[in-house]
């Protein structure tokens, strides 16, 4: 018996033994199954609480084995099919998983030349660091370095500042992340690898600023998509995009973040973000953008326009305060938060950093009840995501609307509002929820897919990737977009046609609305690690 029953869905990574452990089979022949390890029966049973998927009509059972708490690699057999899941319990389950995340994000460096010692195949010479021309001008200046944002090869400033923030709230969750070796050049020098890359972003955003106004260029690109080549071979002009407000508040609150990070380690940088992150803030009361960014004439990259832009200027306010302390951010913040309390821990939405800046404030006052309000809208945020788990079979917290672009990226985004509504309660259900949405993310969904390339026995392969195309291997450890029921490309309209909208998902190259990576979605899954392990 060497086949996979690919009808049976769950964490294809794993489960801590502590986890809830529900796996769905769907549209089973018998209701009988069977436990084995090592060829031994270790229980057999019966499948329980049947539903149908609103969305798929798939007939789904439940299997709970959340009582196995022995560490193990076992096969779970359904009577009457074929093959088996490989069902594993293991403690620090997720720690490769983690690494390779995380790891990614040295291997999208650009600017410099990567070496085979510490990227294997993955290796390439130094690119896009010739100094790039201010759109509508013949100034040129050096913006070198950064990550590739996604499976293009541009740089976008507010993708940069969500996955900065993402990456500096997980170091400061779980000190498991600051033992993590990365194999990047930087793995012998005092300072934890993953800030040693951080700051490799953080320099290249510092470079973005506008020195005269400290205002923020929105991103650096090429004219359009190269093909599907390394990034070197990309030798294009690079065209800097005027600033924006969403990119210079944005850059305001991560560089205002970070300061506390770098200071035990190196008191000069810390000054510089000190100093860039005021320069900015200032920068914004001039700044006018009722439409949001647009992308100029002749340049088709990704835009990344947003025109709600108070979000991004709440998340700064008080990114400001909590590091600064002056009482002008706290008023910008404060009248802002009692108007609405905003929330999103994505790249267009950004609320949810500046409430959990609010809440863990310690060096300067705040308003206790404003304070509590903010925890009771993310408590009722937790609980609009809980109705939908509830009539969700798998445990995601979509309902149909929700499968789009990036969904991915939102389960795990939600998989964080969950645990905030966990860490202010204590309520555990709310932590059973968020680890719900790793596990979707991981195998238990209705496509079957573990959605991070090579992990899980079914994992993508051709992503939207340029590196992964050009050396013709999936890069390990990346977050796939995942289904989107927008069929938002021409390989989505070919082959998702008809699907379920929780099936819209294709492992094709030439899918890029669900079959890309971003910096942004591989962060925001290190961060759901992070509050889970
Ligand atoms: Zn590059």
């Amino acid at each position: 018996m060497s086949t996979i029953n690919k009808k049976i869905r769950g964490n294809q990574v794993g489960y801590e033994p502590e986890f809830e452990k529900t796996l769905i089979i769907k549209d089973p022949t018998s209701l009988r199954y069977q436990l084995k390890k090592d060829e031994q029966l270790i229980e057999q049973g019966i499948l329980s609480k049947f539903s149908i998927h609103p969305l798929t009509r798939e007939k789904d059972f439940i299997c709970d084995l959340t009582h196995v708490k022995e560490e193990g690699v076992y096969q779970l057999i359904l009577e009457g099919m074929e093959g088996y899941f490989p069902f594993v319990v293991k403690k620090n389950c997720y720690e490769e998983l983690l690494i390779k995340s995380l790891r990614f994000f040295y291997l999208q460096r650009c600017g410099e030349s990567i070496p085979v010692e510490c990227a294997d195949e993955f290796q390439h010479r130094s690119c896009h660091d010739q100094p790039a021309r201010i759109y509508g001008t013949n100034q040129r200046i050096s913006v070198n370095g950064g990550w590739h944002d996604a499976g293009d090869y541009g740089r976008y400033i507010v993708a940069a500042a969500v996955t900065v923030a993402d990456l500096l709230l997980a170091f400061e969750e779980t000190q498991k992340i600051s033992a993590i070796n990365l194999r990047i050049p930087e793995s012998k020098l005092q300072i934890p690898d993953l800030l040693s890359e951080v700051r490799y972003e953080l320099e290249w955003m510092l470079s973005m600023q506008n020195q005269t106004n400290g205002q923020v260029y929105h991103k650096v690109t090429c004219a359009s998509f190269c093909g599907f080549i390394m990034p070197e071979e990309e030798q294009e002009e690079l065209v800097v995009t005027e600033p924006s407000i969403t990119a210079t508040a944005t850059f305001a609150a991560t560089t205002a973040m970070a300061v506390v990070f770098y200071e035990p380690f190196d008191e000069t940088f810390s000054q510089r973000l000190k100093q860039a992150s005021k320069a900015s803030y200032d920068a914004l009361k001039d700044m006018h953008m009722p439409e949001g960014f647009k992308n100029p004439e002749g340049v088709v990259t990704g835009e990344y326009g947003d025109g709600k832009d108070i979000d991004e200027k709440y998340w700064a306010a008080v990114a400001l305060y909590k590091a600064f302390g002056e009482s002008q951010y706290r008023e910008d913040f404060e009248t802002l938060a009692k108007k609405e309390v905003l929330h999103g821990y994505g790249w267009e939405e950004v609320g949810s950093f500046g409430n959990q800046a609010y809440l863990t404030t310690e060096k300067f006052p705040v308003d206790e009840n404003l304070r509590e309000e903010i925890q009771k809208q993310m408590i009722k945020k937790a609980d609009e995501l809980e109705e939908k788990i509830a009539i969700e079979p798998y445990g995601v917290s979509f309902s149909e609307n929700d499968y789009i672009w990036g969904s991915n990226m939102y389960a795990a985004e939600n998989g964080n509002h969950l645990f905030d509504a966990y860490r202010i309660t204590k309520n555990v259900k709310y932590l059973n929820y968020a680890r719900s949405q790793l596990h979707y993310l991981l195998g238990k969904n209705p496509c079957g897919y573990c959605y991070i390339t090579g992990f899980g026995f079914l994992s993508p392969k051709y992503p939207h990737h340029r590196p992964s195309s050009a050396v013709k291997k999936a890069m390990e450890g990346m977050l796939v977009g995942g289904p989107d029921r927008g069929l938002n490309d021409p390989a989505a309209v070919e082959f998702l046609k008809d699907q379920a909208a929780p099936c819209c998902y294709v492992d094709d190259e030439g899918s890029y609305s669900t079959n890309e990576v971003t910096i942004y979605w591989n962060s925001a899954l290190v961060y759901l690690l992070s509050v889970l392990i």
